[in-house]
């Protein structure tokens, strides 16, 4: 993703890392679960900016991009980070909030934390200049504000993490040297397994068909018939709904491992007519948010959600991602827009 100004579009794909190194911050990684590799180590997004809207508990990281725009010096690096709620009630349709928040963080070539030379992608070497910085969750890798108050060692973001890791393994260890087994073990608990994300640019479409005139064909059709005006205007809808359900599919087929497609400026291609933003709020500097990626229902084979646990589960049809037009640097980690969209239920 060099050139996020380039129109065609690209497709991200998990896989499994060559050497886990590659995804610790110095190397600029796109991946998905983990810790986040917060670009700017220092000033992270708060507590608060990491709660979900809808539970309140603390977000989980699910993904970020690397995804640096060369037309400005403050972007020379760019990254953007995805966090999501791991709890599956935040994902019905009747929340008003979206249980995701996304951010925006970017530094400049000449940086107090990396070398303006990229580092060696085939050596470790980098790996001691990304752990600069302690000032982490032990669980979850977010901004950590608590200490463990008898070792004084530990940090936590959130009173639930603090909890949760007191319970399950830190009474059993606090003040003793630390068993990284288990601590894995733990961590592996409540984040989302730990891939490379890999981007390539999307293979040429079959043949176009041309939708616009298929639909009008069906709606004549409906037409002919006896219909009043409101049955009418509901089968358009659904002929509509099936339509924007069939092109997603369509476009998916292409490529059926894609989990992200990337596409600055772009437009999205919706998994259903229904539940379409009609604006999208601007930037906190002002400027017009655009379009950048969206999140395919493909990365939820990745993410290990259980399926069989009663209850709902996280889902979503595609999470469109809406960045500032000017990619302001008004803070280190600039809130952008996402929207959630559920597949129609027609359509399945
Ligand atoms: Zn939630
Ligand atoms: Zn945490
Ligand atoms: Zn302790
Ligand atoms: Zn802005």
């Amino acid at each position: 993703l060099r050139d996020t100004k380039q129109i065609k579009m690209e497709l991200g794909f998990v896989e499994e890392p060559e050497n886990t190194w590659r995804l610790l911050r110095c190397y600029f990684p796109s991946k998905v679960g983990g810790k986040p590799a917060w670009l700017d180590p220092e000033h992270l997004p708060s507590v608060d900016d990491m709660e979900c809207g809808c539970c309140h508990k603390p977000l989980v990281f699910l993904l970020q991009l690397y995804s640096p725009n060369d037309d400005k010096l403050d972007s020379f690096h760019r990254t953007i980070f995805v966090f999501c709620c791991t709890n599956g009630t935040c994902y019905s349709s009747e929340n008003d909030a979206f249980p995701f928040k996304v951010f925006r963080s970017m530094l400049p070539k000449e940086n107090d934390y990396y070398p303006a030379d990229p580092p060696d992608y085939d050596e470790p070497n980098a790996i001691r200049e990304c752990s600069q910085f302690t000032n982490l969750c032990g669980l979850c890798g977010n901004h950590g504000v608590k200490k463990c108050s008898r070792c004084r060692e530990v940090q936590y973001c959130s009173k639930d993490h603090q909890v949760f890791h007191w319970k399950l393994l830190h009474k059993y260890q606090c003040s003793k040297p630390k068993d990284e087994n288990n601590e894995v073990e733990m961590e592996k608990s409540i984040l989302f397994s730990e891939k490379e994300l890999v981007i390539e640019p999307e293979p040429t479409a079959p043949k176009k068909e041309n939708t616009e005139s298929e639909f009008e064909n069906l709606k004549n059709h409906i037409q002919s018939g006896d219909y009043t005006e409101e049955e009418l205007n509901d089968a358009v809808a659904n002929v509509k709904s099936d339509k924007a359900f069939e092109k997603f599919q369509k476009q998916i087929a292409v490529e059926p491992e894609q989990v992200i497609r990337y596409q600055r400026e772009g437009s999205v291609l919706w998994c259903s007519s229904e539940n379409i933003p009609s604006k999208i709020p601007s930037c906190e500097c002002g400027a017009q948010r655009q379009f950048e990626f969206q999140i395919m229902p493909q990365l939820l084979n990745h993410l290990k959600v259980d399926h069989s646990i009663e209850g709902p589960t996280i889902d979503w049809g595609t999470v469109a991602i809406y960045t500032c037009h000017d990619d302001c640097n008004i803070s280190p980690y600039i809130k952008e827009y996402c929207w959630l969209q559920h597949f129609s239920k027609e359509a399945i």
